[in-house]
């Protein structure tokens, strides 16, 4: 068992006296801490902003030169509303320090946060490469005692190898601290400010007190940070801390995704339900989750999930499950019926359209969900792909996505720079994302007769009005 860091212990005792409040002991805390965030995408980057915003001086480190210079720049490597403002101000202030350069970063620092990306292997498990190469090159220079916190998503059991990984690399002490997180891409400071729970794993009480202090310390402090980063805070009540161990921690990660992704792939089976009935899902789920043992949420049918986590968690738990001789066939009908749901888009409509060779096809957002220019794994780029496979042709808008999507989208398909124009001259619409201002789009001034509302995101009397016709997922019409 690796012995507890002494520096950390330090800073955490109490002056004499004693602490006199929660906030003075925070203060204290702040004070005395440097943190290393490694790895500056959508959890580093806000991680690290909001430990700034706290006045922690903290290392932004990362291997994507183009991220640090970004961040150096004073602006996210990426679209995520509020959180340039955040970055701006710990670089204004010279609390945040965006790095490549881990013999830069990780002396100084008593908490190391581990946020790089786990992607999953071809057999759907997690690819724990980047959290090994980061690890090792945190033992490499590591000149004293760490708190390491794992705020990356990775499989149950990972935490207990990396202590003895790191044992292996390193004679400084380790504290193992996981850290789930729990922000959605698109609301990630808000959710960060104001989140349901901070959940921390670890076998050291003194290490996850001390996690939890500062967590704890961005929501008890949310009115000036929603400030500095110009976002609304909603008062929510303060988070609830659940303090539990490294396994429990790891496995509610991944439990919390699979359970969203298992509500929207059941309110997609029975949108399919009422496609060859004539129910709507919506008032189907308006009146199930009005129980509030079921809740409404995430019962909106559409064109499925996507993204860098449910897909991957839904898979990583199916992984863990069967790592351990443990079916997980409730999962697995989910991932299939969610990876299902855009053919089963397309398909529906060649119904609405006869053929789909040489159909004007046009696609409103590219992103995996509003809010963000993540495209990974987007339900709207494989409709796209598929439409332009089956011979349409595809003109595609989305108000964040166009650089992150050139990548993923085939060849042929026509990125275009505003909604009005990618609508303009097609045979149909797809709607493929919840953009908001998708509403507020001049349905009038298209030649398309079809709206594919994927979302359910439109008020279809108003589609129609339009003069076209609004076909939605398991939607009947309302006129
Ligand atoms: P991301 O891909 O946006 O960012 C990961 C970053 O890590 C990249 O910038 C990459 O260059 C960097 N990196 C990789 N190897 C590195 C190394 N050795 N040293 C330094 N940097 C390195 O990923 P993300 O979306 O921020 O997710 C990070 C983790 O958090 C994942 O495990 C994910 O499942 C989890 N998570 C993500 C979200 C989300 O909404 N994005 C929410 C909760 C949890």
């Amino acid at each position: 068992m690796p012995s507890q860091p002494s520096r950390l212990s330090a800073s955490s005792d109490p002056p004499a006296g004693g602490w006199t409040s929660a906030d003075e002991q925070a203060g204290v805390a702040r004070r005395l801490v440097v943190v290393t965030v490694v790895g500056s995408g959508y959890v580093g980057t806000t991680t690290a902003a909001l430990l700034t915003a706290l006045g922690i001086k903290t290392y932004a480190v990362d291997i994507d030169e183009a991220k640090v210079d970004k961040l150096k720049d004073g602006k996210a490597p990426f679209y995520e509303v509020g959180l340039d403002n955040l970055v701006a101000y710990g670089i204004d202030n010279n609390y945040l320090v965006p790095t490549s350069s881990y013999e830069e970063s990780i002396p100084h620092a008593s908490i190391v946060i581990s946020a790089v990306g786990t992607p999953e292997n071809a057999d759907g498990s997690p690819d724990l490469r980047y959290v090994y190469s980061a690890l090792e090159s945190i033992a490499q220079n590591a000149t004293g005692p760490l708190i390491y916190v794992q705020k990356s998503t990775v499989p149950v059991g990972t935490g207990r190898a990396i202590i003895a990984k790191y044992a292996e690399l390193s004679d400084k002490p380790f504290s193992y601290v996981s850290a789930p997180e729990f922000l959605r891409e698109g609301t990630a400071v808000v959710d960060s400010i104001e989140p349901d729970r901070i959940v921390v794993g670890g076998d050291d009480a003194d290490s996850k007190h001390i996690i939890t202090t500062i967590f704890r310390d961005i929501s008890s402090r949310r009115a000036e940070i929603a400030d500095i980063a110009d976002q609304p805070i909603q008062n929510l009540p303060e988070p609830i801390a659940f303090n539990m161990s490294i396994e429990s921690a790891e496995l509610t990660k991944v439990t919390a995704n699979a359970f969203l992704a298992l509500k929207i792939s059941f309110a997609n089976s029975i949108a399919k339900l009422a496609d060859s009935t004539n129910a709507d899902v919506a008032e189907v789920m308006d009146a199930v989750g009005s129980d509030k043992r079921i809740g409404r949420a995430f019962l909106n049918a559409g064109r499925g999930y996507g993204g860098g986590c449910f897909p991957k968690d839904v898979k990583g738990l199916i992984s863990s499950a069967k790592a351990n001789n443990v079916a997980m066939d409730i999962m697995t009908a989910a991932s299939n019926l969610n990876d299902s749901m855009p053919s089963y888009i397309v398909d529906r409509l060649k119904d609405e359209l006869g053929e789909l060779e040489t159909k004007k096809i046009a696609i409103l957002g590219l992103a995996f969900k509003a809010g963000t220019s993540d495209v990974r794994k987007s339900p709207g780029i494989k409709i796209a792909n598929l439409l332009q496979q089956a011979g349409s042709k595809v003109s595609a808008y989305d108000p964040q996505a166009h650089n992150e999507a050139l990548a993923d989208l085939d060849e042929g398909i026509a990125l275009l720079d505003s909604a009005q124009l990618a609508i303009k001259n097609a045979d149909a619409i797809v709607v493929a994302t919840e953009w908001p201002e998708f509403k507020d789009i001049d349905y009038s001034q298209t030649t398309a007769k079809l709206l594919f509302d994927a979302m359910n995101l439109l008020d279809s009397s108003m589609i129609v009005r339009n003069g076209l016709e609004y076909r939605g997922v398991g939607r009947r019409l309302k006129l």
